[in-house]
């Protein structure tokens, strides 16, 4: 990210500025008018000659004491000032400003004073950013990495305590007829439909991510299969009944689960998924529409896939036809 579009994100703003040979009273009022912890200092040809905060104030008061007010600015401001321009990175500026201990950055395009940036502004646009890398744009839920992360801290509970968990896979069924017929746009709005509906129906611990295209996944944290299978048949319930309005008419659809538990043959969180996903497979080519499960703590041997739902009427009869 680069300073530029922090600039964006924080929406414009007046700098405020002092002269050198205004008084620190007049600075403090300033200050305290604006709400804000320091002030550019400029000359006469609006050119930035120092930076002043209220660092420098208590500094001021500590040494010259009550003849304190009446001194000029010029006193106590810096004036080796570290500045920045809108096309240097946010992470470097950031990480200059931490180790020159400075609270504030004047940004300077062609000598010209754009902004002043405050290491609270820096800091919200990090935390912004850091969200930002964690959430998929469409649907707001968490994307693939996110997720793979949550599902390895889930592992490594689960392998210092033991505490059960299950991963489902889901994808939506003939999606492309969707966009096929609806179009791309209305493609995306069922999209984000879905990831509503996932985060309306599950518990605020479950965690729910797009893996990519039209597939999703989530992470029963702390629960058991049978349990975890209750939830995506509640799901599938939920999403045959949903109905997303378009302007390109009314688009039904339903989607496949591959459901997969915690066992004793898991060696990591990326088996766990390859395996869910390897059940949604089967969900797929055994007719769609359906949650495929592999109950946990089965013998190796003798896995078994189960068709938790096998029903529901093909895709192809819940698509209403676009609006004439
Ligand atoms: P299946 O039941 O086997 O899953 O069939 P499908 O049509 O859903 O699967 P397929 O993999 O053949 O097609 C997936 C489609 O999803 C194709 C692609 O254009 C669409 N798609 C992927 N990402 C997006 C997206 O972000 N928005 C929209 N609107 N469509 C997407
Ligand atoms: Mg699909
Ligand atoms: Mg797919």
């Amino acid at each position: 990210m680069l300073i530029r579009e922090l600039l964006a994100q924080k929406g414009p703003s007046e700098v405020k500025c002092v002269r050198p040979e205004q008084t620190l009273l007049e600075m403090a009022r300033k200050l305290r008018s604006n709400n804000i912890g320091a002030l550019l200092v400029t000359d006469e040809n609006d050119k930035l000659v120092g930076v002043v905060s209220e660092r420098d104030l208590v500094r001021a008061i500590i040494e010259h004491e009550s003849a304190v007010v009446e001194r000029p600015v010029s006193d106590v401001m810096t004036r080796s000032v570290i500045s920045c321009s809108p096309d240097d990175s946010v992470m470097e500026t950031l990480a200059v400003m931490n180790e020159k201990q400075i609270r504030h950055i004047p940004v300077l395009e062609r000598k010209k004073i754009r902004a002043m940036i405050s290491i609270r502004e820096f800091d919200h646009a990090c935390k912004h950013l850091q969200a930002q890398a964690r959430t998929d744009e469409l649907t707001g839920l968490a994307n693939r990495r996110y997720f793979m992360e949550s599902l390895e801290k889930e592992f490594g509970r689960y392998q210092r305590f033991r505490t059960p968990f299950s991963v489902a896979m889901l994808d939506i069924d003939h999606f492309k007829h969707v966009n096929d017929m609806f179009g791309h746009e209305a493609g995306d709005r069922v999209l984000s439909a879905l990831a509503k509906l996932l985060v309306r129906e599950l518990r605020t611990f479950d965690g729910v991510g797009r893996l990519g295209g039209e597939e999703f996944a989530i992470l029963f944290a702390n629960t058991e299969i049978d349990k975890a299978e209750m939830a995506c048949q509640r799901l599938i319930a939920a999403i045959r009944a949903e109905e997303v309005v378009t302007d390109e008419g009314t688009i039904r659809y339903t989607a496949s689960f591959g459901l997969a538990g915690i066992d004793a043959d898991t060696n990591d969180s990326g088996a766990m998924l390859k395996r869910a996903d390897k059940l949604l497979y089967d969900a797929k080519n055994s007719g769609r529409n359906r949650i495929v499960t592999q109950p946990a703590q089965r013998p190796r041997n003798i896995v078994k896939t189960r068709a938790a739902m096998a029903h529901g009427p093909d895709l192809a009869a819940l698509l209403q036809a676009p609006a004439k």
